[in-house]
């Protein structure tokens, strides 16, 4: 069985204020991008990793992440304008042999080795596997006027998170099928949901957090502090 990665780090993170691209900032010494390939370029399960960049970021990326860092598993690719168009340049450039293929934010470094391979194990006998937690909160739909439209029963609500594995054939089908129709989503189980077809839900962690708004990296800092960012977990 080929498994490969598609690492999504496209992203400007407009949410951080910060000039650099929020993958590039670094905890500890080292940028959240390195954490986060570390840990898939230590699983001798995955095969390649397709890492996806803006076009500014790719010269930085293969001097300082990939170079400095000595990964060998890393092919680049150039990302596109959303999430989804960046996934989708990612997936076309996978093997045709693949036949699942991890895909995973390069914004979330706390990830665990243990999490992605029951996301792989998972994708083999589901076909399309989503990593969530139980919310926490109680979640609203907000309306006009900042007016609460409904309050959906928690106990069904979870939080999607990444890494989401599928069967290769499967989710470029969905990709192709969103591409025809315009559809954007925020995530990737939701291209396989609209064809359909089920989609299992894992459980996840509530510490492999998407590092998206400045208090997050305080958040990071105390992760990587505990250990959390180390490949061996
Ligand atoms: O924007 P969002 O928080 O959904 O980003 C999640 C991941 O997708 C980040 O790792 C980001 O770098 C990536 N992304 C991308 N291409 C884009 C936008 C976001 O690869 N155009």
């Amino acid at each position: 069985m080929e498994v490969n990665a598609v690492i999504a780090a496209g992203g400007q993170g407009k949410r951080m204020n910060s000039s650099i691209s929020k993958q590039f900032l670094t905890i500890h010494g080292h940028p959240i991008l390195y954490y986060t390939l570390n840990k898939f370029e230590k699983m001798s399960t995955i095969k390649t990793i397709v890492l996806v960049t803006g076009s500014d970021d790719m010269d930085y990326t293969q001097e300082e992440i990939i170079k400095r860092y000595k990964f060998k598993k890393i092919k680049m690719v150039e990302g596109g304008k959303e999430r989804q168009d960046s996934v989708y340049n990612g997936l076309r450039k996978l093997s045709p042999q693949t036949d699942i293929v991890v895909i995973h934010d390069g914004v979330r470094p706390f990830v665990s080795i243990k999490l992605i391979e029951n996301s792989i194990a998972a994708a083999a006998k589901f076909k399309a596997v989503g990593v969530a937690v139980p919310v926490k909160d109680t979640i609203k739909v907000v309306g006009n006027g900042n007016i609460i439209k409904t309050t959906p029963k928690r106990e069904n609500l979870w939080a999607m998170q990444t890494p989401q594995s599928f069967n290769y054939d499967l989710i470029m089908d969905a990709y192709e099928k969103a591409l025809c129709d315009g559809f954007y989503g925020t995530d990737d189980t939701v291209l396989v949901e609209r064809m359909g077809l089920p989609v299992k839900v894992i459980e996840g962690a509530y510490e492999n957090i998407k590092i998206t708004t400045p208090e997050d990296i305080i958040f990071a800092e105390t992760f990587v502090a505990l250990g959390y960012g180390d490949f061996r977990r």
